[in-house]
């Protein structure tokens, strides 16, 4: 019995953090810049024109969507990070 317990417990627990983490990546994507601010930002194009990452100009990009719930539906949004470095550079509604 008690053992039951300690696993309900334990996957309480693992439940809480992911969907604590959930939300933090979501704070995360709504406090990113759109593409267009983004491209005002220092060092987020590089020499050619081309987008990049104004952290260490790299040019290898990865897309994470987040699932946010309205009332009524379900809006994905994306967000881009760096592959090289990990910083979180930009927010989209669009892939
Ligand atoms: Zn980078």
């Amino acid at each position: 019995m008690l053992d039951y317990l300690s696993l309900l417990l334990i996957v309480i627990v693992i439940f809480y953090f992911l969907l604590y983490d959930k939300s933090a990546i979501k704070k995360k994507c709504l406090s990113l810049p759109d593409l267009a601010k983004y491209k005002e930002k220092k060092k987020a194009l590089n020499k050619v024109g081309e987008l990049c990452c104004y952290n260490c100009s790299g040019r290898k990009i990865k897309v994470h969507s987040v699932k946010f719930k309205d009332k009524r539906r379900t809006v994905k949004k994306y967000y881009y990070q760096c592959k090289r470095c990990n910083v979180l550079l930009w927010r989209s509604d669009t892939k």
